[in-house]
């Protein structure tokens, strides 16, 4: 399927291992132009040269902490104008909320709610001038069912998608989509970690923590980043411009609803 997206520009934030990786890839494969940025100038250049490789796509990487104003600029000056905008940043850490201070809830604000919206602030009018834009914000499954550990993760994010429900609306007559791409369990450098605690913290091996987790899942397994990242290239199609809004949740069936 060609989802009419080659040369496209995006932004593809924190893209060099796991959930935004995937989604740089599976635009490169489309023909889209790309800037992908991630903290460590090493692995971002190493993956940039794996998706070229790969795909022949134009890939820029441009190393910076996307949570910070000079990270933003940074990406935005490498890509002024783009079409797609892929948000994602790591995520805050799990524990128990007793202990959490305010700086800690503004560095979490400020990674998973407010570094999306001034991004979006940045782009948005652009894309609105030339008729298309797609965006797409990572958040987490955690927005739909919060993860008890991760209170921080699930406060930030329902920032982010409540803000994001209402300017989606405003602009989707101009062919600019906002969505939300929910991941569940991905086995990425992040849901490794989380098992290894866990697997830590049980006296169990990681593979048995990884084990009852996927028995746990109705598809009886943790998910391919590749997947994810295919989802995220369909929700940027050409022919995705009235997908307007929506919160698509990859868990493999684990959240049980008869809808949605
Ligand atoms: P990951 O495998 O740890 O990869 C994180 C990527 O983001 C790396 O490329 C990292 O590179 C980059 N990054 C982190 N902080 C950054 C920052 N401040 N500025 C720029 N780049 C940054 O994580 P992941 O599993 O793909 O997770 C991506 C997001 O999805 C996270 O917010 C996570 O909480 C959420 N999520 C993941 C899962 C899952 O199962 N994997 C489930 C639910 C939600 P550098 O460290 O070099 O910057």
């Amino acid at each position: 399927m060609d989802l009419g997206i080659k040369g496209r520009k995006a932004i593809v934030c924190a893209a060099s291992k796991g959930l935004g990786r995937a989604c740089a890839m599976s635009l490169a494969r489309e023909g889209v132009d790309l800037v992908i940025t991630a903290r460590t100038v090493e692995t971002l250049e190493a993956t940039a040269a794996e998706i070229r490789a790969a795909t022949g796509a134009k890939v820029i990487a441009v190393a910076g902490d996307i949570t910070t104003e000079a990270g933003r600029a940074a990406a935005l000056a490498a890509c002024p104008e783009p079409d797609i905008l892929v948000n994602n940043a790591g995520g805050p850490p799990r524990g128990d909320f007793r202990d959490w201070n305010r700086d800690d809830w503004i560095k979490a604000l400020d990674g998973n709610m407010l570094t999306p919206i001034f991004l979006i602030k940045s782009v948005v009018d652009g894309m609105i001038a030339r008729k298309f834009g797609r965006i797409v914000n990572i958040t987490s499954g955690s927005v739909k069912s919060p993860i008890a550990e991760l209170g921080m993760s699930n406060g930030a994010r329902a920032g982010l998608t409540g803000f994001v429900a209402g300017l989606a609306r405003q602009v989707a007559r101009h062919n600019v989509t906002i969505n939300g791409l929910l991941p569940g369990p991905f086995l990425t450098d992040r849901l490794r970690g989380g098992f290894a605690e866990a697997a830590k913290r049980t006296n169990r091996t990681v593979e048995e923590v990884m084990a009852e987790r996927s028995a746990h899942t109705p598809a009886g397994r943790v998910g391919d980043p590749a997947e994810f990242g295919e989802a995220c290239a369909f929700l940027c199609a050409a022919s995705s411009g009235y997908i307007v809004g929506q919160n698509l949740l990859l868990d493999g069936g684990a959240f049980n609803s008869s809808m949605g």
